[in-house]
């Protein structure tokens, strides 16, 4: 009975769905980080093989990352030996305290550490602002394992190709591919339905993009947005959108007009085609720009 009290009370299983055989994500709602959802913004999931599970991003709290671990463990017992991150974004990366119990090894970028010393206390700090009681548990974790260019993680007959990309969407977007089921999960740097956020660089992202048409997935799992089979055709909306900033922003500074200028005019034109596209658009608006104006 003394034993029982000891142990954390059950979290309720993720709604997980299986996108292809052994392949589970949870959607994130399209929305910001509040209290009610515990940070689940983003999409999360995780790959079974024959010995082992991998998650790739863990949530936007503690709460939620545990909600995943009891969804997992409604799937299978087998251990999970990696948490991957995409990327350092509070949505990605704060369930990663829910499998510390697991000792896995936690997989980013080369550059996610850095970011990690960079953000992790800020980040976190805002989290427990936001989320008030609903963020207990959540804390920093860092990488123990970092991927420089490439890295192939098998989980039993099952090989993850991880790649390690240039700037992008931040400077250390890291995606997965599951070849056994030609799933590309692409963390942030693929968006639907909701507007792209620029935190690293527009140009880059825009490179990257091209590269990333080049792999020959049989569907892809966005960052944020719904799946799909859609390859590379997926990658479309979110290509107009960041050329139409791009362009529209390099109008601007040739004819010597001023960022707030930018801001209140730049990429006007695709406000009716992305949810939350006046939170965010303002702030690509300004990355992109002091980008830009050194060119
Ligand atoms: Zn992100």
């Amino acid at each position: 009975m003394i034993l029982a009290l000891a142990v954390p009370a059950r979290a309720e299983p993720l709604p997980v769905r299986e996108v292809a055989k052994g392949v589970y994500l949870y959607q994130g709602a399209h929305g910001e980080a509040t209290a009610e959802n515990h940070g689940g913004i983003a999409n999360i999931g995780f790959v079974v093989g024959d010995a082992s599970v991998a998650v790739i991003d863990s949530g936007g709290s503690a709460h939620q990352g545990r909600r995943l671990h009891e969804a997992i463990r409604q799937v299978t017992d087998l251990p999970i030996r990696y948490v991957i991150n995409t990327h350092v974004h509070p949505d990605h990366i704060f369930g990663n305290a829910a499998f510390l119990a697991d000792e896995p090894d936690f997989v980013g970028h080369a550059k996610l550490p850095r970011a990690v010393a960079a953000r992790g206390a800020y980040y976190l700090e805002g989290l427990k602002q936001r989320l008030g009681s609903a963020s207990e548990g959540s804390e920093v974790v860092p990488p123990s394992l970092t991927v420089a260019e490439r890295l192939d993680l098998d989980l039993g007959d099952r090989v993850l190709r991880l790649t390690a990309h240039r700037t992008a969407h931040t400077d250390h977007d890291l995606s997965v591919y599951d070849a056994v089921t030609g799933t590309l999960f692409a963390g942030d740097l693929l968006f639907r339905e909701r507007v792209p956020v620029v935190d690293g660089s527009l140009k880059g992202w825009l490179n990257v993009m091209s590269e990333l048409r080049a792999i020959e997935a049989r569907r892809v799992v966005p960052g944020h947005g719904t799946p799909t089979a859609d390859w590379p055709a997926a990658l479309d909306r979110q290509e107009s959108y960041l050329r139409l900033l791009r362009d529209e922003i390099r109008a601007v500074i040739r004819d010597g007009g001023t960022m707030e200028q930018a801001v209140a005019s730049v990429a006007a034109a695709e406000r009716d085609a992305w949810l939350l596209f006046d939170d965010y658009n303002p702030r690509n608006v300004v990355t992109a720009f002091t980008e830009l104006e050194w060119e």
